[in-house]
This record gives structure tokens, C-alpha cells and sequence, in this order.
């Protein structure tokens, strides 16, 4: 019973109300009001790589994609 998301166990364990409770109860994740879990990308929910410069909320990749559309240009 391992899965990447703590929420994709709830439809497996549906049919299981107390097992459900018991999950809920201890693999709740934390709620964190700072550090790098609190700052997600606004456009593909990752936690890794946050560019938050110029208020963009941004992980690297996506900011990668979409930086020529946003009016950044590359210099070198
Ligand atoms: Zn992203």
C-alpha cells in the first residue's frame, strides 16, 4: 500500500470506512506555512526548482516553457 500521493489511497480504500479513517488519522501530511512543501508551481503543482523572483511562482521547467511568452528573452 505505498503510493506517490497521499489522496490516490482513498479510492482503493472506499470500501474500507474504518481503515480510511485510521489512514487519514496517520499520513495526513503536515501543513507547512513555510519551507519548500509551502510554495508550489502555480502552473504544474512542483515542489522542486520554485523561481519566486519577480513574483512569477514558477518551478525552473515550467518557467523554461513559457518564458518567451511571458516577455523574457535569452541572451546567451
Ligand atoms: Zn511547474
Amino acid at each position: 500500500m505505498t503510493t506517490s500521493s497521499y489522496t490516490k489511497m482513498f479510492k482503493q480504500l472506499q470500501s474500507k470506512p474504518l481503515k480510511l479513517k485510521k489512514y487519514k488519522k496517520h499520513n495526513k501530511p503536515k501543513a507547512r506555512s513555510f519551507g519548500k512543501d509551502s510554495k508550489p508551481c502555480q502552473r504544474c503543482g512542483n515542489l522542486r526548482g520554485h523561481i519566486g523572483k519577480y513574483s512569477l511562482s514558477l518551478c525552473r521547467r515550467c518557467f523554461r516553457q513559457i518564458a518567451t511568452k511571458i516577455g523574457f528573452t535569452k541572451f546567451s
